[in-house]
C-alpha cells in the first residue's frame, strides 16, 4: 500500500510499505476518506514521521475472527488506541488509556489496522464524507460541549478556527447557542460567519476580550480553545464571564493560569478535553445526518494522497476549512515531493 510520510526534515514522499493484515481484533480498514488535521505543523516545523494523521473513514476489508464488524461494513475509524479492559476504556474514554497497545495506527495510508471495538458503523444513509467529519472536524468540540453542557441560552467563544475549531462553531450553532469565533485569518473568519457565528474576533485586536465581553453582555457562558496558543488561552480566559466553564482542545501553549484571579475570584471550570467518549458516537453521527450543508461548506477541499504537499501549503496558509485526502485517488504527475 502506498503512505505518506515525512522521511527528513523538509521531506515528504509517498511511500511503499507492505498492506497491513488482521490479527486478533485488529481488523483492517480500507481507508476511502482521511481527514488532515494539524500533521503539516510537522512539517512546517521541521520534524519527521512515518506514521502521519488519525483521522479515517473507509470500509473493512479483512477480520481475522468473527467479531464486532464484517467485510463490506462501511466506518468511522476512531484515533488512537485502547487496551479495551481498563476502567477508562470501559466507560468509554478509552482515549485516556493508559495501557494501550504501542502500536501505530496512521491514516494518510490505504489501509489502517485498528481494533474492532474503535470502529463506528455509518448509517446507510449517511455520505461517508460527512461521516469523517466524526473524527477531528467535529469530534472534540462535539465531546467538549457535551462535558460542558451547552445550553441554547448560552453564548459560546472558540478561539482557533482551523481544522479543529470550525466543527466548534458548527456544534455550537446546532445546540441553539451564540457562538462567537475568534480568528485572525479572514478565510476562516468568513467561513465560521457563513457557518452561522455571530462575529468573529481577530486576536491581534488589544481589545479582544473587551469586545467579547461586551457581544455576550458581561462575558462568555462556554468557551473552547482551539488555537494551542498560550496568547489564545489567555484571550479566552479573559473573555469569559465569572462561573463560565471553558475546554482545551488545541495542542500546545504554556499557559499562565492566576489561581486567584482566574479560579478563586472569576470562579471559572477548566476542561483539558482531547476526544470525545466512545458511547457518545451515535449521538455524533445523528447530528451529522442532520447537519449536510453545514458539513458540505466545512469541508472545503478534497485532495488524491499523492498531492499532499499541496494540501499542507494551502493549510498552513490557512486558505480552507477541513480537508480531506483521498488514498485511492490517482494522482497525475509526481507524487509528492
Ligand atoms: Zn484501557
Ligand atoms: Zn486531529
Amino acid at each position: 500500500m502506498q503512505i505518506v510520510a515525512i522521511t527528513a526534515p523538509g521531506t515528504a514522499a509517498v511511500l511503499e510499505r507492505p498492506d497491513p493484515t488482521p490479527e486478533d481484533d485488529f481488523v483492517v480498514v480500507r481507508i476511502d476518506l482521511a481527514p488532515m488535521c494539524t500533521e503539516y505543523k510537522v512539517f512546517t516545523g521541521g520534524g519527521t514521521g512515518l506514521a502521519l494523521g488519525h483521522e479515517a473513514a473507509g470500509e473493512v476489508v479483512a477480520v481475522a475472527r468473527p467479531g464486532r464488524v464484517r467485510p463490506g461494513d462501511r466506518v468511522v475509524v476512531m484515533p488512537g488506541t485502547g487496551c479495551g479492559r481498563c476502567p477508562l476504556c470501559l466507560s468509554g474514554d478509552y482515549i485516556h488509556c493508559e495501557q494501550a497497545p504501542r502500536v501505530a495506527t496512521p491514516t494518510y495510508a490505504q489501509y489502517v489496522r485498528k481494533q474492532d471495538w474503535l470502529l463506528v458503523p455509518v448509517p446507510a444513509d449517511l455520505p461517508l464524507r460527512h461521516a469523517a467529519m466524526a473524527c477531528c472536524g467535529l469530534g472534540p468540540t462535539f465531546g467538549a460541549l457535551r462535558r460542558m453542557g451547552i445550553r441554547a441560552s448560552d453564548s459560546l467563544v472558540v478561539t482557533g478556527l482551523g481544522p479543529v475549531g470550525l466543527g466548534g462553531v458548527i456544534g455550537g450553532v446546532a445546540a441553539g447557542a451564540r457562538v462567537i469565533g475568534v480568528e485572525s485569518q479572514p478565510y476562516r473568519a468568513r467561513l465560521a460567519l457563513a457557518l452561522g457565528a455571530e462575529a468573529v474576533v481577530d486576536p491581534s485586536d488589544p481589545e479582544a476580550a473587551a469586545r467579547i465581553r461586551d457581544l455576550t453582555g458581561g462575558g462568555a457562558d462556554r468557551g473552547i480553545d482551539c488555537s494551542g496558543s498560550a496568547q489564545g488561552q489567555r484571550l479566552l480566559i479573559d473573555a469569559m464571564r465569572r462561573r463560565g466553564h471553558l475546554a482545551f482542545i488545541g495542542e500546545g501553549g504554556d499557559l499562565t493560569v492566576h489561581v486567584s484571579r482566574d479560579l478563586l475570584r472569576k470562579g471559572l471550570t477548566l476542561h483539558g478535553h482531547w476526544h470525545y467518549n466512545l458511547a457518545d458516537a451515535p449521538a455524533l453521527l445523528g447530528l451529522i445526518g442532520r447537519l449536510g450543508p453545514a458539513l458540505d461548506r466545512c469541508i472545503t477541499h478534497t485532495f488524491p494522497m499523492g498531492r499532499f504537499r499541496e494540501a499542507w501549503d494551502l493549510q498552513a496558509a490557512g486558505h480552507c476549512g477541513k480537508v480531506l485526502l483521498e488514498p485511492w485517488a490517482v494522482t497525475a504527475g509526481s507524487p509528492g515531493s
